[in-house]
């Protein structure tokens, strides 16, 4: 397909050799979509092949038709949405800074709140989420939905901390997994679900805070282990981030998406001109990286594709 807008020449930084046979040297980063606040949250549908993020200051969430090319509004008001993904049946998992809550779009179109409260308290607003293929679903809730107006609604915390949570497949309960960040953001597990990676942004707020990306054990019973920093970012922060087939992590930083190793090694970039937030794999093949950039979509094509998981 033609890309529908401008393109960008070598966008792509090789740091390691590993990295030269997963962009063809001559792919080009496109900007897919534009004019836009501060996009996050994509999510790709294979079904129908399209793309969804959210724009979040703008209370919105848009879609790109990967068919058409077509851009438009998907949701209005989002509740200032954040993280989306979609879970193993197909539907729309959302995380919804100003409902403070995380919701599932249902095949008839109905919303199903997921988690709102956790031991009677309000959450601070749900940033990234994740689906487990047992059902189990696992999310992020630092502050930044209640720390002002700009993208959620301006609130004290009332659960006093920033957690790491999963939602039980059977019950619906609400569990901390992970209580030890500043905080938690991207959020992705590892192919074969027992490492589970999860970002804390903890310097926006601290001085020589958290800009990392942690990994731990998860057993059975969906308790977590370990946690020690996989990789630190030194240009900007790791926001969300996704696995690709090999399991390598393609995480968003200041000046585009980086790509680790499985051993947490540095191996490439797709340098971006603008701060990139997220990332998602899309395509009919999975091998299309769809990088949200502050007020644009872009996209490149890979030579490897996103993991089977969500
Ligand atoms: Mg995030």
């Amino acid at each position: 397909m033609t890309p529908p807008g401008e393109t960008f020449r070598d966008p792509v930084l090789v740091l390691d050799d590993g990295f030269r046979k997963l962009v063809n040297a001559t792919a080009r980063l496109e900007k897919v979509a534009t004019g836009f606040r501060w996009v996050e949250g994509p999510a790709y549908f294979p079904a129908s092949r399209y793309l969804i993020w959210s724009d979040i200051p703008n209370d919105r969430i848009m879609r790109y038709d990967e068919v058409s090319g077509a851009v438009h509004v998907f949701r209005q008001p989002s509740h200032f949405s954040n993280g989306n993904t979609v879970d193993r049946q197909g539907r729309l998992v959302t995380c919804e800074h100003g409902a403070r809550r995380v919701t599932r779009t249902e095949h008839d179109g109905t919303i199903t709140v997921l988690a709102s409260h956790h031991e009677g308290k309000r959450l601070n607003s749900p940033n990234d989420a994740v689906v487990r293929s047992d059902g189990s679903i696992w999310f992020t809730d630092p502050a930044y939905g209640i720390d002002s107006d700009y993208e959620g609604h301006k609130a004290e915390s009332e659960v006093g901390a920033c957690h790491v949570y999963r939602i039980d497949p059977q019950t619906g309960g609400l569990t901390v997994v992970a209580d030890d960040f500043v905080r938690p953001n991207g959020i992705a597990f590892s192919l074969d679900e027992s490492k589970l990676y999860v970002a804390d942004t903890g310097a926006t707020h601290e001085a020589d805070g958290p800009r990392h990306i942690r990994v731990f054990d998860v057993n059975e019973a969906g308790q977590l282990r370990g946690g020690s920093v996989f990789a630190t970012c030194y240009n900007g922060l790791f926001d969300g981030f996704r696995l690709d087939e090999d399991g390598r992590i393609w995480t968003s930083a200041g000046d585009g998406a980086h790509c680790y190793s499985p051993a947490g090694a540095l191996i490439g970039k797709v340098l971006v001109p603008e701060i990139v937030a997220n990332v998602v794999f899309g395509g009919p093949r999975r091998n299309q990286l769809y990088i949200c950039a502050t007020t644009s979509i872009y996209s490149i094509l890979l030579s490897v594709k996103g993991a089977r998981t969500f």
